[in-house]
């Protein structure tokens, strides 16, 4: 038998074409719940599952027993092609959704923690009135002015000495506030998606949108807790001095 006979019995079997089929209306389903909440948790969720009903369909044919099992008359060539392509993909994705986890892991480990100090402090009780689990603070022993923050499991809050030296004690404050702004709506999850959203262009569009909300929100949070947006608007004019147009983004 040759393998496109194997496409062909497979778009055939009413179960496995109904499957594909309700997988991708679920996708579009998903897809709608992505534009239409406003959490950032449920926009997260609907986005992965987007990209999930979108492979399955793939997945459920490379899996396809029917063709496995057709192996030795099937063109095992061709076949075999077929199966390294589509399993050379969902590794791919897998190693993407993986590869923020590895980069925190390695900043951590490179950074330095500070747990006592004036920052430390403005940090924890920051997270208090943002009700919000206390972030680890990890400074970066690097002249470049660097802030960015993670929100998954043990919330972590990264600023280099090349940021604190460029900014006063209050753009630093509104600096951590913003970072703080990012961890309570559990944004810099959403930055991470962005390759998750790849394979979907209508979702990558959605998803630019909403982190350029995320960093306004984030910026009124900061300004806020200050009572003013003088100080995050001077650290971002420093930073921006440096061609770094975003804060807390990578
Ligand atoms: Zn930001």
């Amino acid at each position: 038998m040759m393998c496109g006979e194997c496409v062909q019995s497979f778009v055939t079997d009413p179960l496995k074409l109904w499957l594909s089929i309700g997988s991708l209306v679920f996708a579009l389903l998903a897809l709608a719940a992505f534009f239409g909440s406003k959490a950032t948790k449920t926009k997260l969720g609907a986005l992965y599952l987007h990209v999930f009903f979108l492979l399955f369909p793939v997945v459920l044919y490379g899996t396809y027993g029917g063709c496995a099992a057709m192996l030795d008359s099937c063109e095992t060539a061709r076949h075999t092609i077929w199966l390294a392509i589509i399993t050379s993909g969902i590794s791919i994705l897998v190693s993407l959704l993986c590869a923020p986890f590895v980069f925190v892991r390695r900043m951590a480990q490179r950074s330095r923690r500070l747990e006592n100090g004036s920052l430390a402090r403005f940090v924890a009780s920051a997270a208090l009135d943002a009700r919000i689990t206390s972030p680890a603070l990890h400074v970066i022993d690097t002249a470049k002015p660097i802030a960015f923050s993670f929100s998954l499991g043990t919330p972590r809050i990264f600023v280099s000495v090349g940021l604190m030296d460029l900014l006063s004690k209050k753009e630093t404050e509104a600096v951590l506030l913003h970072e703080i702004g990012h961890i309570a709506q559990k944004s810099s999850m959403l930055a991470l998606s962005r390759h998750a959203a790849l394979i979907s262009p209508v979702a990558w569009f959605g998803l630019e949108r909403e982190l350029d909300r995320e960093e306004r929100t984030a910026d009124q949070y900061a300004a806020r807790r200050q009572g003013s947006n003088k100080h995050i608007r001077k650290a971002k004019q420093h930073l921006n001095s440096y061609r770094l147009a975003t804060i807390g983004r990578f």
